[in-house]
């Protein structure tokens, strides 16, 4: 603008100078002598000065404006540049110019801002990526919908418990992604009351887990919504179903001998102490409740002591894998002859485990006694014990006997199951043998498997880690 009016001024005084030169030259030509002045400027020779100096100045003030023209066009560009590097650019780095004007002042204003809206930027990343790592680390599944129920965020663990591989769902109609009316019913329910409600129930997409939903009420920026976090609890059922059951077995298992025990006394006392030749029978018979009480009972301490959640101090008997089998072996050998089944030591390594020697021997001798009560007579039970591949002991203990079928073959470590109860019970079984036998080799580091033919016979084998050199 300076400069323009500058401009103008000087064009103003040239033409000036020129006119005043020429109305001097026209006015008094007498007192001038022509040796002094200069040539008499015609109107010709006025109108060319006039024309030089307003094309001169004309040519000057487009010189000027293109020059500050180009420096505003490029401060201007400067700036578009710097506004378009706002989320999260790198013109905010570059210098920011030091003028003094308006523009400069927006320059570094703009500059400011870019600074504090890339920490902002930065400062919501950080929180945002914490949140994230913390809801995908969540082990309960996290659904948030909006007023209409449409989905607005879900965490991994709630697409793992409704068994969804695919592409994120943000935006969909919940019903469209769970069709369960169950949860659909109880963030319907949230958000018309406004209160935090919790429902029990098994999800159907889920395989039929159970979850525990609680479900609140949402503020959201865009308005109210609900957030639903849920539990899955069914391992936890399972185990209160176990629980139960085995409660309940425990019951029902003491109440068989011992309503055998009392009906019999009771048959005592009414006079059949008189009864000669049948006393000493019904005797006979409670004592055989009596002794089934008591295995039941040493069973289940055994078995408490093994799932005792006390951690018990891990033993390390160093055990030699063919003493411990040939002990078994001698304390089932009269129960063998009774039954009329051998037993046959196959090749048996000298081997060595680690664990307690007291409980593997006994886990054993529930492998061999039920090998020799499952059996018939002139049957054979082989036992057997080598490395494996892998470089572990194998213990393997085969008999010739009744078999068992296949769809029992996933249950028979179940505490209490039993594929005949009736032959288990004649056999004097409790059905918590192979319940030890598990618990024992599992406490050792070690894993069971069975195989069986049904009327050919059933392989048993255990395998556990090998006990180091040093260790012995
Ligand atoms: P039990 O006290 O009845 O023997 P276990 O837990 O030791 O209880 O065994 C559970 C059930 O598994 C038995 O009742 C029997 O039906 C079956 N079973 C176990 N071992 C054998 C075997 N070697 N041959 C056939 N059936 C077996």
């Amino acid at each position: 603008m300076l400069m323009a009016l500058t401009l103008v001024a000087v064009t103003l005084v040239a033409v000036d100078y020129t006119l005043s030169r020429h109305a001097g030259e026209s006015t008094s030509p007498a007192l001038t002598s022509p040796a002094l002045t200069s040539p008499a400027l015609t109107s010709s020779d006025v109108r060319q000065r006039v024309l030089v100096i307003s094309l001169g100045s004309a040519l000057l003030a487009l010189v000027i404006a293109t020059f500050v023209s180009r420096s505003l066009t490029l401060r201007v560009r400067r700036l578009k540049l710097l506004a378009e590097s706002f989320p999260g650019g790198t013109l905010r780095d570059s210098p920011i110019e030091d003028s003094s004007d308006e523009l400069g002042a927006l320059e570094r204003a703009l500059g400011g801002v870019a600074i504090e809206l890339q920490k902002l930027l930065d400062r919501l990343r950080y929180e945002s990526t914490r949140r994230e790592a913390i809801l995908s680390g969540m082990t309960e599944g996290v659904l948030a919908v909006d007023h209409e129920l449409r989905v607005t965020f879900c965490n991994a663990a709630f697409l793992r418990a409704i068994d969804h591989l695919g592409s994120r769902f943000e935006g969909r109609f919940l019903l469209e992604v769970v069709r369960d009316p169950g949860l659909h019913e109880l963030l319907r329910s949230v958000l018309t009351t406004g209160e935090s409600q919790k429902l029990r129930f098994k999800l159907s997409a889920a395989n039929a887990r159970t979850f525990e939903v609680q479900a609140t009420q949402l503020e959201m920026p865009s308005g109210l919504g609900a957030i639903a976090i849920l539990h899955d609890i069914t391992d936890l059922e399972r185990l209160e179903q176990v629980r139960k059951d085995f409660v309940a077995n425990v019951s029902h298992e003491l109440r068989t001998p011992l309503a055998g025990i009392i009906g019999y006394a009771d048959t005592l006392l009414d006079g059949a102490l008189e009864d000669q030749k049948n006393k000493r029978h019904f005797v006979e018979i409670i004592r055989t409740n009596a002794v089934r009480l008591n295995s039941i009972a040493a069973d289940l301490l055994i078995l408490s002591e093994l799932e005792s959640t006390i951690e018990t101090p891990i033993e390390t008997d160093v055990i030699s894998v063919r003493g411990v089998l040939e002990g078994a072996m001698a304390t089932v050998a009269s129960e063998a002859r009774l039954r009329n089944v051998s037993m046959i030591g196959d090749d048996v390594d000298s081997l060595f485990v680690s664990g307690s020697r007291l409980r593997l021997e006994q886990a054993l001798l529930n492998l061999m006694a039920n090998a020799i009560k499952f059996n018939r007579p002139g049957g054979e039970v082989r036992v057997r014990a080598a490395c494996n591949p892998a470089g572990q002991v194998a213990i393997t203990i085969a008999d010739t006997g009744v078999g068992i079928p296949s769809q029992d073959l996933p249950r028979i470590f179940e505490r209490f199951y039993r594929v005949d109860k009736a032959r288990s019970r004649q056999v004097g079984g409790t059905g918590l043998g192979l319940s030890i036998v598990k618990h024992v080799v599992e406490r050792m580091n070690g894993s069971i498997t069975v195989e069986s033919q049904l009327g050919r016979g059933s392989t048993f084998t255990l395998t556990l880690p090998r006990a180091s050199v040093t260790n012995l």
